[in-house]
């Protein structure tokens, strides 16, 4: 497994392995890896001839410089996991090697990214976006692996490698939770076992709503009504949005029907920023 840290060389490298028409499978990370991770990387070395893995805290999508500062790092334990995976590449640039002086250009995707998540953190998918644009430039991957956890970072992705014109198929992951249910996130670190393990009525709040849908119900605003009282039970949780929504528009809808709908959540649980989601008429 080799280390990169140039642009210069991820990009000739990706040339060399073009030409040698063997498949890319990309996994972009921001590290502090995990099992959620692990199993992108897992699909991607199922599905390709080279894997290759980003480990790069990308400082445009985050609003909140503290958050950005307070982001779990270890690239050595980083690289001794995926080591472990049959990578064969893992790109770690620095900020500098990305956003060289006078960096100017963004990528922003209208309609999805200044909505719920994109609400809440302005500036978030314009900086998503524009990362993504950048790494799929230098690596042309073949495919792109991404999780359900982060569903309209999904759906932002899914747009512009459409309207872009990637030649990228992207592969999108189920969530992996920890035993309790709660979703794996690299900022779960942030909370204490006791936290964790109360963290995890988000899931069981998701859960409950998605057993009502399983008997009938369709109406968004009572199965949201369910996520909602379920998770003010829990005194650590403060409500960001719970939202009902098609899963390709994001748009909130009142009666679900037959569609491919979300319910996505975030919440501020202990001071930790947590979001999660399931699928209604998954079409997977
Ligand atoms: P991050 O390092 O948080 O930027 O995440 C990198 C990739 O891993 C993204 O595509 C995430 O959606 C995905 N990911 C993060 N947590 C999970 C999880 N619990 N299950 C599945 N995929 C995940």
């Amino acid at each position: 497994m080799e280390i990169i840290n140039r642009r210069a060389r991820i990009l000739s490298l990706s040339r060399k392995i073009r030409r040698e028409n063997k498949t890319i499978g990309f996994v972009p990370t921001m590290g502090a890896l995990h099992q959620g991770h692990i199993s992108l990387v897992k699909q991607a070395r199922q599905s390709s001839d080279v894997v290759i893995v980003s480990i790069f805290v990308n400082p445009t999508q985050f609003n909140d410089k503290e958050d950005f500062q307070k982001y779990p790092r270890d690239l050595t334990s980083d690289v001794a996991i995926l080591s472990e995976y049959q990578v064969d590449y893992v790109f770690a640039p620095d900020e500098k090697e990305i956003y060289g002086e006078k960096f100017s250009t963004y990528v922003y995707v209208e309609g999805l990214s200044d909505i719920l998540e994109g609400a809440s953190r302005p500036g978030h998918f314009r900086g998503v976006a524009t990362i993504v644009t950048i790494l799929f430039n230098l690596i042309r991957p073949d495919f792109a692996f991404f999780g359900q956890k982060d569903a309209q970072q999904v759906a932002v992705v899914k747009r512009l490698t459409k309207d872009l014109g990637f030649d990228t198929e992207i592969i999108v992951m189920p969530t992996v939770r920890e035993p309790s249910g709660l979703a794996m996130s690299s900022r779960n670190s942030r909370l204490n076992d006791e936290q964790r393990q109360r963290a995890a009525v988000i899931y069981q709040a998701l859960k409950q709503a998605e057993k009502a849908f399983e008997k009938g119900e369709r109406n968004a605003h009572t199965l949201e009504k369910i996520v909602r009282e379920k998770i003010q039970s829990e005194p650590l949780a403060a409500i960001d949005y719970v939202a009902i929504v098609d899963s390709e528009s994001f748009q909130q809808i009142s009666e679900i029907e037959d569609r491919e709908a979300l319910i996505l959540v975030a919440v501020n649980f202990a001071g930790v920023r947590l979001i999660d989601n399931i699928v209604l008429n998954s079409r997977q």
